[in-house]
């Protein structure tokens, strides 16, 4: 199967030619027909499966053999994402693929200046990607308008949810035509994914690339015990056994960041950081220069890292494990992208243990422990498979006192050693679902 087959026009062609795509992808074979003939689309497609290109180039191609021109501060089709960093990283692609093509596309997203965002959209633009709050406050201000809008795209639509977007959904929908294409891009798919889709799509096509969240399984994952205190010296310890040369570097919370960059530049070791306190420019020059191989180790938040398109990252370190179990396959799906096999490795202590079960059910497996000789945790974290059972050892019995004494003696409460102790409940996020005024919509001819 080629690009051309799929009924693309000779300006992309022309434009994937230059990037080097050869043949489509499971998920653009599947969605590119099925935008083109005008259909909504629920897609469960991970970051790395191709999705970019799988909606924007059909949707380059609407825009331009159909519709009138963009009037002034108007779009025609709408690309929301949740962070600034994919904003700029699906706005590049769409640039690289529209390159051909006489339309004009641009990104906006809250963190710098409203003032040059309001005056390009003076003159209006074809295709925008955006950011929630900042396309919000632009309508508010009027510096747009929807009734040209002919498509909305929602990618990564579970993140959106998961980092309290949902009321801005919620308001944006009410803003847009009913009529239109709407196209539902997700790497996981819970139940209230489920229920947004349900509420916002029109007879959509189901694509599912990957067994529903199961992580990626070019990614070669495992994990190693330690206690929490030890994780930066483990850190730096399998860093240089390994000869590790590029690590993207997951930490919880953004002093986390900070003081594990902090620990590592101490060392003399060439690490950066992001997270949600740094200003925009910082961020992007931080991703830059790792991109480039200026910076060896970039230390990043969760949803700091959304989006990041290294190509050919070998390694992953999950520093800490995400609250967020989801957030484990968007974390891996950095490596071993488009073919290529990474490694995912998670520094997990005793605290982190229903985290991991919570992971290990998500995706399906159990993931491999690999010791480190001299970083046995004193704080054991118990076993755990993928059942989200977290398997307690027997506690041992305290020994009665020498003394003896008449009151009552309490054993404690132990399971034996055949018995599985329940699992505590996962820590689960709590996500405020939009509730859309759902008329009947009638679907683009
Ligand atoms: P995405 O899942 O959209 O983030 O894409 C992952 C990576 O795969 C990006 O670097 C794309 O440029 C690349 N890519 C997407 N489609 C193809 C293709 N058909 N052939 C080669 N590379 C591709």
């Amino acid at each position: 199967m080629t690009f051309a087959t799929l009924g693309l026009i000779e300006p992309l062609l022309r434009s994937l030619e230059t990037l080097g795509y050869q043949t489509p992808t499971p998920v653009q074979a599947q969605a590119i027909p099925a935008v083109l003939a005008g259909r909504d689309l629920m897609a469960a497609a991970q970051t790395g499966t191709g999705k970019t290109a799988g909606f924007a180039l059909p949707l380059l191609q609407l825009l331009a053999m159909e519709g009138p021109k963009v009037a002034a501060n108007s779009v025609r089709a709408l690309i929301l994402v949740p962070t600034r960093e994919l904003a700029e990283q699906v706005h590049e692609a769409v640039r690289q693929y529209a390159e051909n093509l006489p339309l004009r596309t641009y990104a906006v997203y809250g963190g710098v200046s409203i003032n040059p965002q309001m005056m390009k959209l003076r003159s209006g633009v074809d295709l925008l990607v955006a950011t929630p709050g900042r396309l919000l406050d632009l309508f508010r201000q009027n510096a747009l308008k929807f009734n040209q809008l002919q498509t909305l795209v929602l990618d990564e639509a579970d993140r959106m949810l998961d980092l309290g977007f949902s009321e801005e959904l919620a308001n944006i929908y009410r803003a847009l035509p009913k009529k239109r294409q709407t196209l539902l891009f997700s790497a996981t798919f819970s139940d209230d994914i489920r229920l947004l889709a349900g509420q916002m799509l029109n007879d959509p096509l189901s694509i599912e690339v990957s067994p529903r969240n199961v992580a990626a399984n070019t990614v070669k994952q495992w994990i190693v015990t330690v206690d929490k205190k030890r994780k930066p010296e483990l850190f730096v310890h399998l860093m240089r056994k390994g000869k590790w040369k590029q690590v993207l570097v997951f930490a919880k919370t953004r002093n986390g960041v900070d003081a594990l960059v902090e620990k590592l530049q101490g060392l003399g070791i060439n690490a950066d950081g992001i997270h949600g306190d740094k200003p925009q420019a910082t961020r992007q020059r931080a991703l830059d220069r790792f991109k480039a191989s200026e910076v060896q180790i970039l230390v990043a938040t969760d949803v700091a890292a959304r989006g990041l398109d290294i190509e050919d990252l070998p390694l992953v370190v999950n520093f800490d494990l995400p609250i967020v179990a989801e957030d484990y396959i968007h974390r891996i799906g950095r490596t071993g992208r488009a073919g290529s096999t990474g490694e995912a490795i998670s520094l997990v202590c005793a605290d982190e243990v229903n985290l991991l079960s919570a992971i290990e059910m998500l995706t399906r497996q159990t993931l491999k422990r690999q010791n480190e000789p001299d970083f046995e945790p004193e704080h054991r974290v118990p076993d755990t498979d993928a059942s989200g059972q977290v398997i307690k050892k027997p506690k041992k019995p305290k020994k009665p006192k020498a003394s003896g004494g008449g009151g009552k003696r309490n054993l404690g409460k132990w399971v034996d050693s055949g018995e599985v102790a329940p699992a505590e409940p996962s820590i689960k996020p709590v996500r405020k679902v939009p509730v859309f005024n759902t008329g009947p919509r009638k679907r683009k001819p």
